[in-house]
């Protein structure tokens, strides 16, 4: 899957015909299929690295979403969105009782 992000919208190409599901994911998120460029599009732009992910997930069950910043460890996580820190649960759950506890001493 190659996409690209700019000012007229967010393009997608797969490499093969993606799947029922994919395709289903892409026309309710407002992606169109052009023949002409065989290619996905739509105009908004808002959200789409957020969409990207997610489609990218459906392609890539299996593969991890890299490493934790923290302890470096690979898995699946990135809990809070594509532009949020990638952290495993354990380091999540320590992050979160930093933030708890930071909030509590204000
Ligand atoms: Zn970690």
């Amino acid at each position: 899957m190659k996409t690209r992000i700019d000012n007229g919208g967010v393009t997608i190409v797969f490499a093969d015909k993606p799947s029922d599901a994919i395709r289903s994911a892409l026309k309710a998120s407002g992606f169109r299929w052009s023949p002409a460029g065989q290619v996905w599009w739509r105009r908004r732009v808002t959200g789409a690295a957020d969409l990207i992910t997610y489609l990218d997930r459906m392609l890539h069950p299996d593969r991890p979403d890299g490493n934790c910043w923290n302890c470096r460890e690979p898995g699946k996580f990135r809990p809070r969105g594509a532009a949020t820190p990638v952290l495993c649960d354990a380091c999540h759950a320590i992050d979160l009782a930093h933030e708890a506890t930071a909030e509590g001493g204000r």
